[in-house]
């Protein structure tokens, strides 16, 4: 690629790679028309890939709207579909759960193995006196207890709400306190960079902020490195289980809509939401995504590398890959450590199929250079994608040659917490891939690109991104909130009984009907009237030779109200140069326009980050606005990134 490209050219566009497709679960492009023929009755397609304890009498009830019912009538149980139908389809021995340690332990779970477990504790927390409906918190990091306990939760048809491990006691209170929680899973401790962290003491402090009883589980990851004591109403997972050792809990039966789970949002807009998932529905989608989307087979090992405490590890590393049936892995700790290789160690040594992962990581990994992947053998890698922001152009080629070896598909996918599951993506099998764009909407999902009236924008323009339709996957409301439900996300784009979904994004689309998501509509700068997408400037500046991260906000300025502020780090072999500032300056010129030239352009050496990896612009306002305009250096005061960090925990 040229050095000086600052976007893809509009026609850059690669097929399916033959061999890819020819053993691709949705190879048809047929299918998309099927769907709109069969619409809502091409859903039954989701559903058959699950294990109905009922059938449902329909596949949709809108007599509500927007509080739509999925599969009506309809019984399941989501423990059930992602356990135990598999060793009845005799795939007892096969590995369920592969966890890498931060310590570079190991475990495997065979089906049988997740059985075994998920009933003992299913058992336990039935004996603690959890009820079908009752919320159970789960306060766990990346080790195997966090999806074991998820799924002995649906098992009981206790609704789980995980949180992230890396939140504050304040955080957990409060997620606590909003969803009604009297029970806790939680852990003693875990490492960090080779340290021990003592999560328990969070979880304690969580505690004691509540006015209610609370029974909490404690995991004992850290054995004699950390001695945790028990308090009263709290119990050891481990003896729990020693207790109920080879006790089995028939699953419970759950209404299609009842809720599987809540999660609240990774709140980098404001207050945090408990959105509410189903169990029908949202099942249904997770499996049909993962099926469609990420190709997904019994016999693949599969790696998601998102936390599990935020939605993507949710979907498409619990739920979708296991009611597969499929080998689903899960790692505990970071890319780097303890080197930069740790990712594609674990991609080696386990013949990985299927990778999915962040733009952000992604862009670490090139800013760390290719010298850590080149040493790994990748061959057993068929399929990437990627999710959580746009990924820009150079970053997904960077991806497609250095982790796929230039023969894999890579699966640019759009979908939220409120979504379920993926809604924007190109079907790997079936779809040219137009690097910087998502794609098309899934068959059957009425994603559109809409103007401020509703009525859809022309190719190339900017507008709002919004579904008009329901689908298996989407919310059942937010958690004792149906008002913020339908004022939030209904209101602003429905009109009469046409209930319209808004996504908060904004969006361009293409001539081929591709949708190109441009970030949040509220992360707008206005510069003398022009309305600037951050996420577009982002883009153009990423795809510099020698960024690795770019994030844009904006600053006061006397003449125009508002100036565009870059903050920028390079990659490995690059250094902050007065030769790189022009460039990047003329680059946004070139792109969007001189208006959105940047005044400042800071380099730092890391842009400050939310937990789920999202930067934090609001925080970046705030440096901008007393940052005197042409520091061009460095981040003029290092230590708010530093106390960034250090509370990074309270989001
Ligand atoms: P909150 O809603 O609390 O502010 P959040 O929106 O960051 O937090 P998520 O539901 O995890 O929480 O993220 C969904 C958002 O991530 C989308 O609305 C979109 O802005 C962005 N996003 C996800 N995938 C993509 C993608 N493939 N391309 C562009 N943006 C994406
Ligand atoms: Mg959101």
């Amino acid at each position: 690629m040229n050095v000086h490209t600052m976007t893809a050219p509009a026609d850059e566009r690669y097929e399916p790679p033959r061999p890819f497709a020819e053993q691709a679960n949705v190879s048809d492009p047929g299918i998309y028309e099927e769907f709109e023929d069969e619409w809502p009755d091409c859903w039954e397609r989701a559903a058959a890939l699950l294990d109905w304890h009922r059938e449902h009498d329909r596949v949709l009830d809108d007599a509500n709207a927007p509080f739509y019912e999925w599969f009506p009538g309809g019984e399941l149980n989501a423990a059930y579909n992602c356990v135990d139908r598999h060793i009845e389809a005799g795939r007892k021995t096969q590995a369920a759960l592969k966890w890498e340690g931060k310590r570079r332990e190991t475990r495997t779970y065979t089906y049988q193995d997740l059985y075994g477990e998920v009933n003992e504790a299913a058992a336990a927390l039935r004996d603690l006196g959890v009820e079908e409906g009752d919320v159970v918190t789960i306060y766990l990091p990346m080790i195997p207890e966090l999806p074991i306990t998820m799924l002995a939760c649906a098992r009981i048809g206790a609704p789980h709400s995980a949180v992230f491990a890396g939140f504050s006691a304040d955080a957990l209170a409060t997620r606590m306190e909003s969803a009604d929680s009297e029970y806790l899973i939680t852990c003693d401790g875990y490492y960090r960079r080779g340290n021990a962290f003592n999560q328990k003491s969070k979880a304690d402090n969580a505690l004691m902020a509540l006015d209610r009883e609370v029974t909490t589980v404690v995991v004992d990851r850290l054995g004699p490195d950390l001695d945790h004591g028990l308090d009263a109403g709290q119990y050891d997972y481990g003896e729990l289980l020693f207790a109920h050792a080879g006790a089995t809990v028939d699953p419970v039966p759950r209404e299609a809509g009842d809720m599987l789970f809540l999660m609240y949002t990774s709140g980098t807009t404001g207050e945090p939401k408990g959105i509410t998932h189903s169990t029908g529905g949202y099942l249904s989608y997770a499996a049909w995504t993962s099926r469609a989307v990420l190709d997904l087979e019994p016999e693949d090992t599969y790696w998601c590398s998102a936390d599990i405490g935020w939605i993507t590890g949710h979907s498409y590393t619990v739920y979708g890959p296991l009611a597969l049936g499929t080998t689903t892995l899960l790692y505990e700790g970071t890319p780097d450590y303890p080197d930069r290789s740790r990712l594609w160690e674990i991609v080696e040594r386990n013949a990985v199929d299927v990778f999915y992962t962040a733009p952000t990581a992604i862009r670490a990994f090139m800013k760390w250079g290719e010298e850590y992947p080149d040493g790994h053998d990748l061959s057993s890698l068929r399929l990437l994608g990627t999710v959580g922001e746009p990924i820009n152009p150079r970053a997904w080629n960077w991806y497609r040659e250095h982790i796929g070896g230039g023969d894999c598909p890579v699966v640019d996918t759009w979908w939220q917490t409120e979504t379920g599951g993926m809604m924007v993506t190109t079907l790997p099998g079936v779809s040219s891939m137009k690097p910087g764009s998502a794609g098309p909407p899934l068959p059957g999902i009425g994603a559109r690109v809409v103007g401020e009236d509703g009525s859809p924008v022309d190719p190339g323009e900017t507008g709002y991104l919004v579904v008009d339709r329901p689908w298996p996957g989407m919310f059942r409301s937010l958690y004792g909130d149906d008002e913020r439900y339908r004022d939030e996300y209904w209101e602003p784009f429905s009109e009469g009984d046409d209930w319209v979904y808004f996504s908060g994004d904004g969006a361009k689309v293409d001539e081929d009907g591709y949708i190109t998501v441009l970030g949040r509509v509220d992360d707008v700068i206005n510069v003398s009237g022009h309305r600037l997408g951050t996420m577009e400037i982002e883009s153009a500046i990423v795809d510099i030779e020698g960024v690795a991260e770019a994030a844009v906000v904006g600053g006061d300025h006397e003449r125009d109200g508002t100036a565009v502020h870059a903050y920028v780090s390079t990659d490995h072999s690059h250094e902050p140069s007065e030769a790189l500032r022009e460039r990047i300056v003329a680059s946004v010129e070139e792109a969007i326009g001189p208006f959105a030239r940047p005044e400042a352009v800071v380099f730092t050496p890391e842009l400050p980050k939310t937990r789920s990896g999202k930067i934090m612009r609001r925080l970046l306002e705030n440096i901008a606005n007393q940052e005197p305009l042409g520091d061009t250096s460095t981040l003029r005061n290092p230590e708010v990134v530093g106390e960034i960090e250090a509370t990074d925990d309270e989001l």
